[in-house]
């Protein structure tokens, strides 16, 4: 053999991998040409002596940090005699189809030459390569090319063009290529926007060492940041920004800070140092520097290592770990541009770290905990996006899938592949639905595809589905948990039918109510619902997901049959006896209250009951501390039941709320209560899923939704079904709502099939 052609597939373009391959080609001797195509790379090599071997082999095993190979495949062709191995660049049209990579977090090579100081790049901020720096976020238009991204206002100096055009150099064709004479450039200003004069890392650093706030430009948007290990600080940020509770994340210097404030195993480790550098969520370590404020009342922390030159300068400068928080006011979008910043956060930073290259998109930061078997996406945005997750079949016509509305993401379905949007956040207020239609263009835009069906969630009062509804292409109505579930079907290329556990906090079912506890019997086109958990009525409707104590209130009086044992819960002392008599008449009366089934409830009531915590800061909050609480050695379940006389199925929990109250009256501690729950949650989700197995045979088992967040329920399912039933969740895809999209793809296009 001393020819063949190798097709690769992947992402392979706008991550080095040419000239990668061209340093394998040099190294094992093999001539020939590589050029990037319309759906990867083609390379033609050429040699002798096992060399062709040696190449394909090395190609097979490994690569540039940021590349993904999908499939490699060769056939043998004619030899060519060539002297040498090239780079082709001139297939125009084929580098059309460039498509636009994420970005990706400095690699140690760019942060070996900012720290040097013979290297033209000392301390230079915005340095990067061909194996790192900003991507999606600069770019405007395509191909991924310079012209078409925020770094066109810089012309490169004749260093940098060098470096630019040199195949051997590592900034061969890196867009972004810059340095201190010709790049962007760092300033420093205060709240009215005048600058400051003086070196602005150093100014910056100062003031967060002093406990100021500074609002940092970052690479898809501002942070705001302060001493993280400095309670005045944390808090000032928290009343500034209207945050009361919810956890901050926080940016450490290096992998040995983050083990000194957090447990870290070897696969959190791996994920912190990714190229992707998302926020881990991890368990914090009792007794540490981190001020408390950080995350009250949270035992997991998310930390971040720097991603950008900008990032280890400051963090280097402090040496010690910063808040790092999305720049803006509670849910509005992240601040984007330098003028945004200082009107939107001007009242919340003291200082402003600024520079003067554009961010074109919005992109958060992507969070990841590792759950059960491995890592799992919770919020999938910068350092992901817009890389596409592939589908087993190509669609059969392109689709934009519109997401629901808590933590909104779309999706765009084209061929194989799905390519999910940023992280928007929730679809509440103008700004956010203003941002999402933009982000949705441009990705439109940037994939050149024009959509040929819409598809939306159930929900007729969603934003997202009144967005869909002023587009021209035909619509398709997904139901929120059949969208959960045929997403973990799809990710896994899993072809159905399945039985998908969907639990979440809510979701919008067939016959109007909330929905969230739901066993379905799914196929990609359709589902049957085989059982869901008992309703609660909830008084007030959407307010007792932010006042948890009447959803507690309303499982007891249910459980109980009318006669709640209020007077034995520390938590009804805190709330007037005027209130708990207004919410029992409404719940008795059925006035006013609205039947949820969400499994997110359950852990709401229970959490409120057993901590004594009537309200919520945010969405889930209680459940959360509910989850964390839990004693995990311990795995004795309480009673439920299964009533298989109706359609659906219902899964009774009162024996269980009642056990569990016993069990609180004897004095039992809330940890080990908080396990047995957690065990009667999977029990009855296992116990549900063997009958529905008996009677449709041995099929694949799915999990998704916002509950399977919880690494306890995760764990414990897991280890109850494997290996009976192949068990699968949500990986690259979130569990959560930002999952809903790239399920509504999938059905729309199993439904439109057929119609
Ligand atoms: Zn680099
Ligand atoms: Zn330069
Ligand atoms: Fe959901």
């Amino acid at each position: 053999m001393n020819g063949v052609r190798i097709q690769i597939k992947g992402i392979v373009q706008g991550v080095g991998f040419r000239p990668w391959v061209y340093r394998v080609a040099k190294e094992t001797g093999v001539s020939g040409r590589i050029r990037n195509d319309s759906r990867g790379v083609t390379i033609d090599a050429f040699g002798c002596h096992g060399r062709i071997e040696v190449f394909l082999n090395r190609l097979e095993s490994s690569g540039p940090p940021a590349a993904v190979v999908r499939e490699l495949v060769w056939s043998e062709i004619e030899h060519e005699d060539l002297s040498g191995f090239e780079i082709t660049t001139s297939l125009e049209n084929a580098e059309r189809n460039v498509s636009i990579p994420p970005d990706l977090a400095t690699c140690d090579d760019c942060v070996d030459d900012i720290a040097d100081p013979d290297n033209r790049r000392f301390r230079y901020p915005f340095t990067n390569c061909t194996n790192c720096g900003p991507r999606f976020t600069i770019a405007s238009d395509i191909p991924y090319d310079r012209i078409v991204t925020t770094m066109a206002p810089f012309e490169m100096c004749e260093d940098c063009v060098r470096e630019y055009r040199d195949v051997e150099d590592r900034r061969f064709h890196a867009q972004p290529n810059a340095c201190s004479v010709c790049g962007p450039s760092l300033d420093v200003t205060d709240a009215a926007g005048n600058v400051i004069e003086g070196d602005p890392i150093g100014l910056a650093s100062r003031a967060l060492v002093e406990g100021e706030i500074v609002a940092v430009k970052g690479l898809g948007g501002f942070h705001l940041s302060c001493d993280a290990t400095n309670p005045a600080a944390v808090r000032r940020l928290r009343s500034r920004k209207r945050r009361d509770e919810k956890p901050f994340a926080i940016m450490v210097p290096d992998v040995g800070d983050a083990d000194s404030v957090a447990m870290i195993s070897e696969r959190e480790r791996k994920m912190l140092v990714s190229v992707e550098r998302p926020i881990v969520l991890v368990r914090r370590k009792p007794e540490t520097c981190l001020a408390s404020e950080v995350a009250p009342n949270n035992k997991l922390v998310g930390v971040m290592l720097p991603y950008t030159p900008l990032h280890h300068l400051l963090l280097d400068a402090v040496g010690r770990p910063l808040v790092m928080t999305s720049g803006n006011l509670s849910e509005e979008p992240i601040a984007q541009s330098n003028e945004e910043a200082l009107t939107r956060l001007g009242g919340i930073a003291d200082l402003f770290l600024i520079h003067d290259r554009e961010i074109e998109t919005r992109c958060d930061d992507s969070v990841v905990r590792v759950l059960g078997t491995g890592p799992v996406i919770l919020r999938r945005s910068r350092g992901w996006v817009p890389r596409p997750v592939a589908l087993r079949e190509p669609v059969s016509r392109s689709i934009l899938g519109c997401g629901a509305h808590l933590k909104n993401t779309f999706a765009i379905a084209s061929g194989s592949d799905v390519t999910l949007g940023p992280h928007i956040g929730d679809l509440e207020n103008i700004e956010t639905l203003g941002s999402y239609e933009a982000s949705i263009e441009r990705m439109l835009k940037f994939l050149e595809i024009k959509p040929e069906l819409v598809a939306h969630d159930l929900h007729p009062q969603y934003l997202s589905t009144r967005y869909a509804e002023t587009r021209s292409e035909p619509r398709i109505a997904v139901q929120h948990h059949h969208a959960h579930v045929a997403g973990v079907m799809a990710e896994h290329w899993i072809d159905g039918p399945a039985i998908g556990l969907a639990w979440d906090g809510t979701g919008y079912g067939t016959d109007g109510e909330a929905w969230g506890g739901e066993v379905l019997l799914a196929e990609y086109h359709r589902f049957d619902r085989i059982a869901t958990l008992r309703p609660i009525p909830l008084a007030g409707g959407d307010t007792a997901i932010r006042q948890v104590w009447r959803v507690a209130l309303a499982v007891l009086e249910d459980a109980f049959e009318g006669f709640p044992p209020i007077d034995r819960l520390p938590l009804f002392a805190a709330i007037s006896e005027n209130e708990i008599d207004v919410v029992r008449l409404m719940l008795t009366k059925r006035f006013n209250t609205v039947n949820a089934h969400g499994a997110g409830r359950y852990f709401d009531a229970f959490g409120a009951m057993f901590l004594g915590r009537g309200h919520s800061s945010f969405e889930g909050q209680v459940s959360m501390e509910w989850n964390l609480v839990a004693d995990d050695t311990v795995d004795v379940p309480y009673s439920f039941d299964i009533d298989t006389s109706q359609s659906p199925w219902e899964i009774d929990l009162r024996p269980c709320i009642r056990d569990a109250v016993d069990d609180f009256m004897c004095g039992t501690v809330v940890s080990v209560i908080a396990a047995r729950f957690h065990e009667t949650m999977v029990r009855a989700g296992v116990a549900t899923i063997e009958m529905a197995q008996a009677r449709w045979g041995l099929l694949p088992v799915v999990y998704s939704g916002g509950c399977f967040q919880n690494d306890l329920l995760v764990e414990r399912l897991v280890r109850h079904l494997s290996p009976r039933f192949v068990v699968r969740g949500n990986r690259q895809v979130p569990p959560g709502d930002g999952g809903i999209a790239f399920g509504q793809v999938v059905v729309a296009d199993a439904i439109a099939r057929r119609t």
